[in-house]
């Protein structure tokens, strides 16, 4: 057995990735299905060794859900084994087959992509003309039909400065609002895309800025996972009565590609596979050895090695630590690791004028609220 008895709260299955967009920062470069991926009754048996782990709650997604006949198939014989569901799709090939078969799964959450506060920049990076205007629409479609909705944005260069426009559509709706960054999977993500670690600090005190400005009923906005920690100057921007206890790959989550590959996290790069549905069951992956290495203390390193809050944080997000340094263990865009740079003199004057607000990120805070776009009015 690994160190730790670990509960599977959280499993975050690919079940296919064709998709019919072509998103720049999409980390597994979907578009056609992979290789191999499982078949019907490989995927219903995988459904099945979830339910009986048990797995508390799945997020089935792609490439696009949809494009796979049997998605409804899996869906509802996790929903039988009694996991709890959530579906990430584009929303651009919803219609009402596919709203009802939702309605009928009592899914926790459906969770749809929005990069952009306008057409030109959501479409420009979804690949696909039309893909805002059809994801506006399922924003109305789907709470109309009960549904609960989350909206998920994915951070680069490309759309840092959307997030006041994103926040204009959301505000007083009660969809849940996730902002994450890019991470350096795939291969339409260039590297001078990823954001840099100071407009990593800007985002973070965007989310903040609304969180103080808004109520959680108005707009439930959190930073996911990779989202900083441990900030002298910021809130905790994770779910409200949670904190930070360390990256949760392997121990409480774990990903599932369409092939039967499994990682730690499936936000984490193809290398860090630790071993496939076909060759090994999933619940003598999870409950053996084969995740023992993600179970164990990070061995941390750089900045982290000496952090006080390293005995709980342990270095960070893994994906972004292994997109920023190149190793588990010492991640870059930490907001406590900033914040002490900066205040010990760390940085270079370039860099200190960065971080004190020079830079086109903060100017930028500055230039939108004097424009009226930021923090966004209240609708
Ligand atoms: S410096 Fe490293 S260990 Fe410390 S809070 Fe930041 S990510 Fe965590
Ligand atoms: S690698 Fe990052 S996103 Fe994945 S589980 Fe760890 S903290 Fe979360």
């Amino acid at each position: 057995m690994g160190e730790v008895r670990a509960t599977l709260q959280c499993c975050v299955w690919e079940l296919t990735l064709r998709c019919n967009l072509r998103c720049r920062h999409c980390g597994a470069t979907a578009g056609r299905a992979r290789a191999a991926e499982l078949s019907p009754a490989e995927a219903l048996r995988v459904a099945d060794e979830l339910a009986s782990l048990p797995a508390d709650e799945v997020t089935l997604m792609g490439g696009e859900l949809f494009l796979r006949p049997d998605w409804y198939a899996v869906a509802e014989r996790l929903r039988a084994g009694g996991v709890g569901l959530v579906v990430f799709t584009n929303a651009t090939l919803l219609n009402a087959e596919r709203i009802a078969q939702l309605r009928a799964l009592e899914p926790r959450t459906i969770g749809t992509s929005l990069d952009g506060g306008c057409a030109a920049v959501h479409d420009d990076i979804r690949g696909r003309a039309g893909a805002f205007a059809r994801t506006v629409a399922a924003l109305d479609a789907l709470p109309a039909a009960g549904l609960p909705v989350a909206v998920i944005t994915t951070l680069t260069r490309r759309n840092l400065y959307e997030l006041p426009g994103i926040a204009r559509l959301l505000v007083g709706r009660g969809i849940r609002w996730q902002i994450q960054c890019a991470g350096a999977g795939g291969e339409r993500l260039a590297s001078q895309d990823l954001l840099t670690p100071f407009e990593f600090y800007f985002a973070a005190r965007f989310i903040a800025r609304m969180r103080a400005t808004y109520s959680w009923e108005e707009l439930p906005v959190i930073g996911a996972h990779d989202f900083g920690y441990c900030s002298a100057q910021l809130p905790y921007l994770g779910m409200p009565g949670q904190v930070w206890m360390g990256c949760p790959a392997g121990r409480s989550v774990l990903g599932i590609q369409s092939n039967g590959r499994v990682k730690a996290c499936l936000s984490l790069p193809d290398d860090l596979v630790v071993g496939s549905l076909r060759e090994i069951s999933l619940t003598e992956l999870w409950q053996g050895d084969t995740l023992a290495s993600w179970r164990r203390p990070v061995e941390r390193a750089g900045f982290c090695a000496l952090c006080p809050h390293g005995a709980v944080c342990e270095g960070g997000c893994t994906g972004m630590a292994v997109t920023y340094s190149g190793r588990r263990g010492d991640d870059p865009c930490c907001l406590y690791r900033l914040e002490q740079i900066h205040q010990q003199g760390g940085y270079d004057a370039q860099t200190t004028q960065a971080f004190e607000g020079t830079t086109s990120a903060t100017a930028a805070i500055a230039a939108a609220t004097t424009s009226g776009d930021y923090p966004p009015a209240r609708v």
